[in-house]
């Protein structure tokens, strides 16, 4: 069986072919990731199956749920990843392997040398594909940047070791043969190999973790700029990058230009005001937008306020609910459906309002508090939303939310468009005669957010003192605050409204999600979290202990990592 595989691969030395089947596998390796995700978005199309999914009606098939439960192991030695991505990363390097070792059966005195410089120019052409923001991978394979972007860590890893292991590999066998010099006063081109390893070498050094943390403008300036010094010297070191390298450039370029002219070309302008004691910035921008929605729950964008750096841009989540969709008629097309269900629904307002919060904790958020003071208006530029949450889906009955810190902004959005749809959903269920009986139900909402501080949980006094009375609960839990003896007090809500419960030290995560499982306990889940790599770590083992043969639960994590 392997035998036929391999020679397969071989592809009779045909260094092309295999670059493109080579390239083909890659692009399918990550498509197939977007699978579950798509599922969903299509299964929510069909009201029989958001009816259904409410309360189930039969036990989980064990099949699907020793599956289901597998992609959520936690790995001992690699814990703060998915299993997906473990198979991801195993699928991807077996893959390579074989590709490479494809062509050692050649059997030439070079035998695996020329392979490896396809191998790299596929993988650099993937890396260029899944960096960008606005992809067609997204709108067709609902694949967002954040995504992606992981991807695009390990293509780019990729084409570093095969550019160096082609370049080292010839150079090993020159120096034994002894014709260094002669290949490259022969070989003019030859020169432009090892620049382009060494391009692509320093990329991987400064984009290493706590380079890129601690210089992010630096990285990101000096990452795009290395990337096309690799495109010009790899094309002038072979005839054979072409096509390689200028589809992914042209992709990038419109990517670049549609940035430019959504950011550059339309100035909004945006009031800031800075809360006492500086901690956070709140900053409501008004925006105008020409298609669809203009943001969809839990999406984020990148802002760039030329009084508190000049080039820079910056993430930032949508804290506002997002806005009603216009309904998508029951008697519309099947396209039209599908369509609405990838966009995000259709309609909406033409002028956007939503509100973002940065916490303040470097540079660009410290500068933009202090240019804020007095609550000025101030000029800005928007790129975005990206990014696409599915625990909004209908399909869901129960919703559990988990927040650390900052990282509350996106759960903010999802939890209000949640209850605000849930909400709409009843009025619907109740106008009309032909009401669906699970419609009508509300959704089940719980939230649970943990803080360092006590005082931080004033940055949302008004949304949560919102949220609980639509019917949400929230849970809070201070974990570095001086404990305080009766270990829950009252912190004050909205004025008039009931304080909230707020517990002190840290939450268990999986006691609590089995403590909302149980008192729904037939009832399918989407968990939405952000917050810091240890709290979707145990959340993700809690949603691993609450699915059953009962319940599924469904895990949408978020770090504010790129
Ligand atoms: C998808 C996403 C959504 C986010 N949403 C929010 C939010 O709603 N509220 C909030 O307070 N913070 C959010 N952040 C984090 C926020 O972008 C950073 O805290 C901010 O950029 C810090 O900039 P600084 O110069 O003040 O601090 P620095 O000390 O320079 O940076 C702190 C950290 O932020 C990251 N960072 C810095 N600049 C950038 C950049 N341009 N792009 C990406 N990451 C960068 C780096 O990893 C760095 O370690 C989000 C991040 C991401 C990736």
């Amino acid at each position: 069986m392997a035998a036929p595989v391999v020679k397969m691969l071989v592809f009779d030395g045909d260094h092309a072919a295999a670059g493109r089947w080579y390239y083909i596998a890659l692009v399918l390796l990550v498509v197939v990731q977007s699978v579950p995700r798509l599922a969903r978005r299509l299964a929510n199309l069909f009201p029989a199956v958001r009816e259904n999914s409410y309360k189930r009606k039969g036990p989980v098939n064990p099949l699907s749920l020793l599956i289901h439960r597998a992609t959520y192991l936690q790995l001992p030695f690699w814990p703060y990843y998915s299993t997906r991505t473990v198979l991801f990363v195993v699928a991807y390097v077996t893959l390579s392997a074989v590709f490479a070792a494809g062509s050692i059966q050649l059997r030439t005195s070079d035998a695996g040398y020329p392979r490896y410089g396809w191998l790299a120019m596929t993988n650099l052409c993937v890396a260029v594909l899944f960096a960008l923001r606005n992809s067609p991978l997204y709108y067709i394979f609902c694949l967002p940047f954040e995504r992606t972007i992981e991807f695009h860590k390990w293509f780019g890893a990729g084409a570093v070791i095969f550019a160096w292991l082609h370049g080292g590999l010839y150079l090993r066998q020159w120096v034994e043969q002894d014709v260094v010099d002669f290949q490259f006063n022969y070989r003019p081109r030859l020169k432009f190999g090892p620049a382009t390893a060494s391009v692509l070498g320093l990329m991987i050094l400064a984009s290493l973790g706590p380079v890129r943390r601690k210089f992010w403008e630096a990285f990101y300036y000096m990452h795009v700029s290395l990337f096309l010094v690799a495109f010009i010297l790899v094309n002038r070191h072979t005839d054979y990058a072409l096509p390689y390298t200028l589809p992914p450039l042209m992709l990038w370029s419109v990517d670049r230009i549609s940035r430019f002219v959504r950011g550059w070309l339309r100035p909004i302008t945006m009031s800031a005001v800075s809360y006492p004691g500086g901690d956070v910035t709140r900053i409501l921008v008004r925006q105008r937008h020409f298609w669809g929605r203009a943001y969809n729950a839990g999406q984020y964008v990148f802002i760039n306020v030329p009084r508190a750096g000049l080039a820079e841009w910056h993430p930032a989540s949508i804290v506002t609910a997002a806005p009603p969709e216009a309904p998508v008629s029951p008697t519309a097309s099947f396209p039209q459906k599908l369509v609405a269900a990838i966009c995000g629904g259709n309609g909406g307002d033409s002028n956007a309002e939503y509100e973002l919060i940065f916490k303040n904790v470097g540079k660009f958020t410290r500068r933009l508090a202090e240019a804020s003071v007095g609550g000025q208006k101030l000029t800005a530029r928007v790129d975005g939303p990206y990014g696409a949450w599915d625990v909004v889906a209908d399909s869901y009955g129960l919703v559990v939310l988990i927040a650390g810190g900052i990282g509350v902004t996106p759960i903010m959005s999802v939890l209000q468009t949640v209850l605000n749809n849930s909400a709409q959903q009843q009025r619907d269920g109740s106008a009309s005669s032909t009401s669906l009986q699970n419609k009508s139900r509300p959704r089940v909402v719980e939230l649970v957010w943990a803080v360092t501080n006590i005082e931080h949980v004033s940055w949302f006094t008004g949304e949560l003192s919102a949220a609980r009375d639509m019917g949400a609960r929230v849970r809070i839990y201070v974990t570095r605050s001086e404990m305080r003896n009766d270990h829950t007090v009252a912190v004050a809500g909205e004025e008039g409204a009931p304080p909230f419960e707020v517990e002190f030290g840290r939450s268990d995560l999986v006691c609590v999600c089995e403590d909302i499982k149980n008192s729904h306990p037939d009832m399918d889940a989407a968990v939405g979290v952000c917050g810091p790599a240890s709290m979707v770590h145990s959340t993700r083992d809690a949603v691993r202990r609450c699915s059953d043969r009962n319940s599924i639960w469904h895990l949408h994590s978020e770090a504010f990592d790129l």
